[in-house]
């Protein structure tokens, strides 16, 4: 009797020990397959094409795929909201993570007070043909130059691009989804000038903060937003306001989906300069209503809250 219960408890004490064991060994293989992406996003080359956003998409389409293949095992659903603020410089002190379910994403708000919460999962496509894209493996190769557009947005967008061919004022896609990483980038540089120019770190924060927005909370870092102009012009100027595409882009948008996204009577509600290029995809029923109410899409998602 008492050898076959210290039989039993030598047992017992094995299995603990040997599932002690196990669990051990998996909290290692999990943290030390973290530590490697971690590595593998902190040793990036920097971006050392001198190419802009503009370059064309297709050119390192095949690349950039079979890339996707093989690291198809990161994707956002098993990274921590570190994975993508991590090695952030410039991040928003007061915006809250964004409720990105509330009205549906196509209508999630992004701005000074709003930021992308940790667990959002993109869903992108190559902007030139369709093909699915994971929004980690473009930061993990910097491949900002291939241009990638959320699915929900892709068929409208090539129907828009289309129709406007079809009336004569063909356009041009400068910048749709934008990295976390770029977004940075664009931030620090603007930051750094102004800092060049005489002004203290918090001032130039705030200057850089009126034309470029704080990484996170940029519609660019979803793949909703997108800077369109007319074919042949990659500049980004107010100029494009008096252009036949942008006429005809305030008339036809609407009917794709589509909103201008910072109008020149709404910055102080938007916080963001007037960019007649920056167009939101929010869906068509929603954005002949945005329109017809003369909203920007903030005064919108408080009427859609009750509270206007
Ligand atoms: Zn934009």
């Amino acid at each position: 009797m008492q050898n076959s219960k210290s039989k039993n408890k030598k047992l017992n004490s094995t299995v603990i020990l040997s599932a002690l064991c196990i669990t051990a060994a998996l909290i290692f293989t999990v943290i030390s397959i973290q530590i490697a992406k971690k590595n593998k996003i902190d040793t990036l080359p920097e971006q050392t094409s001198s190419q802009n956003a503009d370059s064309s998409p297709s050119e390192s389409l095949s690349e950039s795929s079979s890339e996707k293949t093989s690291s198809s095992t990161s994707t956002q659903s098993s990274q921590p909201r570190a994975s993508f603020y991590n090695n952030v410089k410039y991040r928003s002190p007061v915006a809250k993570p964004a409720d990105i379910f509330k009205h549906g994403r196509n209508l999630m708000l992004l701005n000074k007070e709003w930021e992308l919460p940790e667990d959002f999962k993109w869903d992108l496509v190559y902007w030139s043909n369709g093909q699915s894209v994971d929004a980690l493996s473009l930061n993990y190769k910097q491949y900002d130059q291939v241009f990638a557009v959320d699915r929900a947005a892709y068929r409208p967008l090539k129907d828009m691009f289309a129709a406007a061919d079809k009336a004569g004022v063909p356009l041009q896609m400068v910048s749709p989804y934008r990295s976390i990483q770029k977004q940075d980038r664009l931030f620090t540089e603007s930051v750094n000038y102004y800092k060049n120019q005489g002004f203290s770190e918090s001032e130039a924060i705030k200057k850089a903060n009126y034309s470029r927005t704080f990484t996170g909370t940029s519609e660019h870092n979803t793949g909703f937003g997108f800077d369109i102009l007319e074919e042949g012009n990659w500049t980004l100027t107010e100029g494009f306001e008096n252009t036949a595409q942008f006429k005809w882009l305030m008339k036809n948008a609407e009917n794709y989906g589509f909103i201008l996204r910072y109008q020149k009577d709404k910055t102080d509600i938007t916080g963001i300069m007037y960019e007649p290029w920056h167009f939101r995809y929010v869906g068509v029923d929603d954005a002949k209503k945005i329109n017809s109410m003369h909203m920007c899409l903030e005064e919108y998602i408080a009427y859609l809250d009750g509270k206007v």
